[in-house]
């Protein structure tokens, strides 16, 4: 098995390619020597990024380019590399080098001496950012991590290091709306920070407009809590208690005698009728978050270790068994490769 796959998601990225191929190799080879592969995926750009990609493969035999039949969004593409590596180990890397290369080793590094099996960026300082992409990421991450049931790291984006056996484990869940770094952080397993400091774009402009942002925060926000369906389903709750009191008020004006003719019995059907609906939402809301919850096909458990039975590792009927250990080369997880 190669020891290294890194795989890079790329959408009209033609002009950071050659500087990309070249950090990145000089960087793999420091860390594993030619023991590794670089998958760069070919996100049905528009620009010449594809015969740049085929003619770097030509002439590296460690290169393998990947080229998607359309734009199929940054983490479908990614999702595609992830499927199609086969190192033991995975660093994940945007293509515009806002994420230096050179850290692998030092994560390799840092993975080995944990026994990690996630090393994940996170980003000390963002260079070359509008203040309102900072603000806008900086305010998501926070929401998001009170929104959710799972443990999301703050600031973090997708360039990380993963084991075999973590990167199988992401791969065992089928879900269409894919937020790799929230699904990695569900699996478990050991997950440690690495602290950096994000670059500027090597070159190009982001491929994130405002538009696929929205769309980005409410896949994070959707995927990973059913706080939105929740909050209809509170206000739906609230709103019936409420409308009791209305109703009280109600028949109190009627035997006051205060009311005028036909008023009570409208005003008994109008607030009646608005309260069964609105608990019928909410009922609904419910049954449509555990509808959506199971749509989404994922494993029921993950098992880290068995001891006292060895068991096929992969998905069983209801959950996922993962590998035993997350480095191959030594079992207890602290076996790595001398750093070249
Ligand atoms: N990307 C992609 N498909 C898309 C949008 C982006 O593969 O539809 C890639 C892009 O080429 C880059 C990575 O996803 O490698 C992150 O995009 P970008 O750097 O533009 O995002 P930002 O860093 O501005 O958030
Ligand atoms: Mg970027």
């Amino acid at each position: 098995m190669t020891a290294l796959s890194i795989v890079v998601p790329c959408f009209n990225e033609e002009a950071c390619l050659a500087e990309l191929h070249q950090r990145l190799g000089g960087a793999a080879r420091i860390a594993v020597g030619e023991d590794f592969e670089l998958v760069l995926v070919n996100d049905g750009s528009s620009d010449g990024s594809w015969p740049v990609m085929q003619r770097l493969a030509e002439a590296d035999p460690n290169l393998v380019a990947v080229n998607l039949s359309r734009n199929h969004g940054h983490q479908l593409a990614l999702t595609a590399g992830l499927d199609i590596c086969g190192g033991d180990k995975v660093l994940i890397i945007d293509a515009d080098l806002q994420d230096p290369p050179e850290l692998l080793a030092p994560m390799l590094a840092a993975m080995a001496a944990e026994g990690a099996d996630v090393v994940y960026g996170v980003r000390r300082s963002r260079e070359g950012e509008t203040a309102f992409k900072r603000a806008t990421a900086h305010g998501f991450y926070r929401m998001l991590s009170r929104a959710t049931e799972v443990d999301i790291p703050l600031d973090a984006g997708d360039f990380r290091l993963m084991s075999r056996r973590a990167l199988n484990a992401l791969l065992a869940m089928p879900e269409q709306a894919r937020f790799i770094r929230g699904m990695v952080a569900w699996i478990g397993f050991r997950q440690i920070p690495f602290s950096y400091d994000r670059k500027e774009r090597f070159a190009g402009e982001t491929k994130y407009p405002l538009g696929k942002m929205v769309r980005f925060a409410l896949d994070a926000l959707t995927g990973f809590s059913s706080a939105p369906l929740k909050l209809a389903s509170h206000a739906g709750l609230a709103l019936s208690a409420g409308s009791v009191v209305i109703v009280l008020y109600i028949l109190y004006v009627w035997l006051a005698g205060r009311s005028i003719q036909g008023w009570t019995s409208l005003m008994l059907v109008v607030v009646v009728l608005g309260a069964i609906q609105m608990f019928a939402l909410a009922l609904m809301g419910e049954y449509i978050g555990r509808l959506y919850n199971e749509a989404k096909g994922r494993p029921l458990y993950i098992v880290q270790d068995i001891a006292g039975r060895t068991a096929g590792t992969g998905r069983t009927r209801l959950g996922y068994v993962a590998e035993a250990t997350a480095n191959k080369d030594k079992p207890g997880g602290k076996g790595q490769r001398p750093i070249a």
